[in-house]
């Protein structure tokens, strides 16, 4: 993209205008969640302007108006995933909930002395809720460890996955140091010995373009808040005949086909995992996000992150006292995201100058506290990029970095 483009794409972002503390507002914190485009904004208030209704149930205009858009969104995800059925995207909260629905759907599935497999480099919502599941059912949790660089001791898993495993469970891209994982190698690998893989693709959608059919994996989560959506929503695909035979997540409404005292019977795919009003607004919105990804086209979005982060990483790599985690690796293998610490200066110190100065990046664990325990460190400061920002940005990150040294060490 010319700089003449990517201005063209930063207006139709209002929230870049703002000023932090009279500074222009520099985001940098597009791993937490991105900000949103006005075809996104302006899909909120047509939503209720136009069609607000409960969808499914009713008869009337609007309900089936709501419907109808609901139903073309799961198809238009189906498509960006290249899922075979829409009837296997399940649309959940989000990410964390859709790790959560499957870990309490398969629970029955899971003996004692079964091993789940998940490595130190997840969120925590891809940690947390195995953990909970082996302790309930008496499995074990194996880890996969990391190199120096931060990449996936492949031996652990190949030392690990036997017919005990059960589920195979890591995320695709880190979401601290940017490490795309060699996932359609773990899936064929875990798939020899009859495990289930899902992945937790958090960091993905704007970032690769997927094909859950040619990976093969079984279950694949994101959310719709990191791709220019709204935030309470985001999706679970599964496959079709696997998702079946899962036990549904939470029971009531729009879930059942019938209900009498003594016997229920629950509705079949999708719905069957999706109890009460959904976040219809998120969902018809998220429709809007998704166009947005689609008309850039994300092998764009792609190659212009990835040109931001080589800068980014070149820059950062010459002040001197950074240390840089997951950076000594082949940038094919990496998206726009940098964790780094500077000297041994407090992270949230460091995070509040450049908040002083306009610069949102994230700081602390980075909902990946075993990540940091692996560092020795108890937090990063992460930044990460986006379509928005621009070469001129990582200049400005790298001279308030410097600033900031000079502050907080008193040089
Ligand atoms: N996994 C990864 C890799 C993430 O980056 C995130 C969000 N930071 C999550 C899971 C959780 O996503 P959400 O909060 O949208 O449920």
């Amino acid at each position: 993209f010319s700089e003449k483009e990517i201005q063209k794409i930063r207006n139709q972002f209002p929230i870049l205008k703002e000023k932090i503390y009279s500074n222009p507002l520099i985001y940098m914190d597009n791993a937490a969640t991105t900000q949103k485009p006005l075809k996104v904004i302006q899909a909120t208030q047509n939503y209720y302007s136009t069609m607000n209704s409960n969808i499914h149930r009713g008869l009337h205009y609007l309900s089936h108006k709501a419907t109808l858009y609901v139903e073309n969104v799961r198809e238009k995800i189906k498509n960006f995933i290249h899922a075979k059925y829409s009837s296997e995207i399940i649309f959940t909260k989000g990410t964390t909930e859709s790790i959560n629905l499957v870990a309490s759907s398969i629970d029955s599935f899971i003996k004692k002395g079964d091993e789940i497999i998940i490595s130190c480099i997840e969120h925590h919502s891809n940690i947390v809720p195995w953990q909970v599941l082996c302790k309930k059912r008496g499995a074990i949790l194996k880890i996969i460890s990391i190199h120096e660089n931060g990449f996936l001791k492949l031996k652990d898993f190949e030392l690990f996955i036997s017919e005990k495993t059960k589920i195979v469970s890591i995320c695709h891209i880190s979401n601290v140091l940017g490490i795309i994982n060699p996932i359609k190698n773990i899936i064929k690998k875990a798939h020899e010995y009859g495990a289930l893989v899902l992945i937790d693709g958090a960091q993905a959608p704007s970032n690769l373009n997927l094909d859950v059919q040619e990976l093969n994996v079984d279950f694949y989560v994101f959310s719709a808040h990191k791709m220019y959506g709204p935030t309470g929503i985001g999706m679970l695909y599964g496959k079709k005949k696997i998702l079946e035979k899962l036990y549904p997540y939470q029971f009531g409404g729009e879930m059942i086909k019938n209900v009498s005292f003594d016997k229920t019977t629950y509705s079949d795919l999708p719905f069957k995992f999706e109890a009460g009003t959904p976040n219809i607004e998120g969902i018809i919105v998220w429709g809007s996000a998704i166009d947005f990804v689609k008309e850039i086209g994300i092998s764009n979005i792609q190659s212009y992150k990835k040109k931001l982060l080589i800068y980014a990483v070149k820059c950062l790599s010459s002040i001197d006292g950074i240390q840089l985690y997951g950076d000594n690796i082949d940038f094919s293998k990496k998206s726009g995201i940098i964790s780094f610490n500077l000297y041994k200066l407090h992270c949230f110190d460091v995070g509040s100058i450049l908040d002083r100065l306009g610069i949102a990046v994230r700081t602390g664990h980075l909902c990946a506290q075993p990540l940091m325990n692996f560092f020795k460190v108890s937090g990063m400061i992460r930044i990460s990029f986006s379509i928005y920002n621009t070469f001129k940005e990582i200049d400005y990150l790298s001279e308030s970095i410097l600033k900031t040294k000079k502050i907080l060490l008193k040089q």
